[in-house]
């Protein structure tokens, strides 16, 4: 094993941290507070991270993209999430797409890739979620009686899709999304779920609700309708029914990139938490100093360490692992989001009364850090596939 970073990699993270550091962190805090999302939304962040060529970081290089592999993603998407979650997780977002660029019909996708890669504000959604289908499309998708419901048929010719969406992050402002539709009712998710690209300016599209959360206020989230809806077939992803493949890449990439972002935020935590125990004085010393203060601090570097050591293995796995096995980024995804939670709760605890108040860091950390436990796949339902997995005996053994 090798964990030593290429010069480019420690390159890009660096160059993440300072902007992280510099330009996410300090403006953080009183963006979450403003109420109405449209002030909220850090198009500003968005366009910085643009410029220094993050947003589009895994895009091919010919388009203005790095060519970046799923551990440099990681590892920036760390860094952005120590300075703001919901900013991480709106360049994350957009990374997704380009995790299935090869399976994207290719005029399609040169005509795409340009103009993501060019416009500064080019954000990309992922659609899958419904009020009736949460969880069951993370692990139950072999039942045909699932109540995914939106639907798409074919017309003359094209594809006319009707339905709705919610929760779905960067569905406000997103300029092209990857919509999964029902083109099959008879069959389950599996055999009947069909995945396409939808552009924003398309006719019937529209944005519902922006749902306000608790945590993760720079990212926002939303409710999609498509009304009659047409896109013609070369706006399928991959084919007709071939979803679940498309979300298998997804699945294998994201997982541990979201878990990276969670380490970020439990980063965060950590690190204001030393900061304020070396300051903070009582009982006539600091308080790191005190063993019940020390060994918090103490867990808090453990769990890190540990998350940060499995996303990277997962990572690796992704890139260089045949077959991959998909338990790696659930594991990933559960450890790092949980640890991310306890840094948070037990940053709130070493700040003390200062922990709840506004003023000081950590309550926002606690709220952010809350929105991974089920966002992303609930790890309850993470647990249960995991578990499966080595019943099955599809897991790979140690
Ligand atoms: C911040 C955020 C961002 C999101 N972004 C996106 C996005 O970009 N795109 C998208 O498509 N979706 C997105 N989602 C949706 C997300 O994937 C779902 O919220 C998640 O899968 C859980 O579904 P649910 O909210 O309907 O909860 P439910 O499925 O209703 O779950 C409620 C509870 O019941 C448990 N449960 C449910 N079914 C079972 C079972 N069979 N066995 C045991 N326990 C079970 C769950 O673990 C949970 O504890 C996002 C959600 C959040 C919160």
């Amino acid at each position: 094993m090798d964990f030593t970073l290429t010069e480019e990699q420690r390159a890009i993270q660096m160059l993440a941290r300072d902007f992280a550091r510099e330009e996410v962190e300090p403006v953080a805090a009183d963006r979450d507070r403003i109420t109405d999302w449209q002030e909220r939304m850090p198009w500003d962040l968005t366009e910085r991270a643009s410029a220094l060529g993050l947003r589009q970081l895994p895009y091919p290089e010919a388009f203005g993209g790095a060519g970046a592999d799923v551990l440099t993603l990681c590892l920036v998407g760390e860094e952005l999430a120590v300075g703001d979650l919901g900013f991480a997780v709106n360049i994350d977002q957009t990374w997704k797409l380009a995790h299935i660029l090869d399976k994207v019909n290719e005029p399609l996708r040169e005509q795409w890739l340009k103009r993501l890669c060019d416009d500064p504000r080019f954000l990309t959604a992922i659609a899958i979620t419904e009020p009736g289908c949460g969880s069951d499309h993370q692990g139950y998708f072999d039942d045909p009686s699932i109540q995914l419901n939106t639907r798409a048929e074919k017309k003359d010719g094209r594809w006319v899709i009707n339905g709705m969406k919610h929760y779905i992050s960067n569905g406000p402002v997103a300029s092209l999304y990857v919509v999964a539709a029902r083109t099959d009712s008879s069959k389950n998710l599996r055999e009947g779920l069909t995945g396409f690209l939808v552009p924003r300016e398309t006719e019937g599209f529209s944005v519902g609700r922006v749902h306000e959360k608790v945590g993760q206020r720079l990212s926002m989230n939303s409710e999609l309708f498509f009304e009659n809806l047409e896109v013609p077939e070369e706006n399928v992803i991959l084919g007709e029914a071939r979803m679940f493949e498309i979300r298998g890449k997804l699945l294998s990439m994201g997982k541990p990139e979201a878990a990276a972002n969670c380490v970020g935020v439990g980063r965060a935590a950590f690190e204001k938490s030393i900061e304020y125990a070396r300051e903070r004085v009582q009982g006539g010393k600091t308080i790191i100093e005190h063993q019940a203060v020390a060994a918090m601090l103490a867990d808090m570097a453990v769990g890190l360490e540990t998350a940060r050591t499995i996303i990277w293995r997962t990572a690796w796995a992704v890139d260089h692992q045949e077959p991959y096995d998909f338990t790696l980024g659930w594991k990933a995804k559960i450890h790092a989001s949980e640890v991310a939670f306890d840094c948070a709760r037990k940053g709130v605890e070493i700040f003390g009364g200062a922990g709840i108040m506004q003023a000081a860091p950590m309550e926002k950390y606690l709220r952010d850090a809350s929105t991974f436990l089920h966002s992303d796949g609930t790890n309850q339902i993470l647990r249960l596939r995991t578990a499966k997995a080595y019943a099955d005996g599809t897991a790979s053994s140690f």
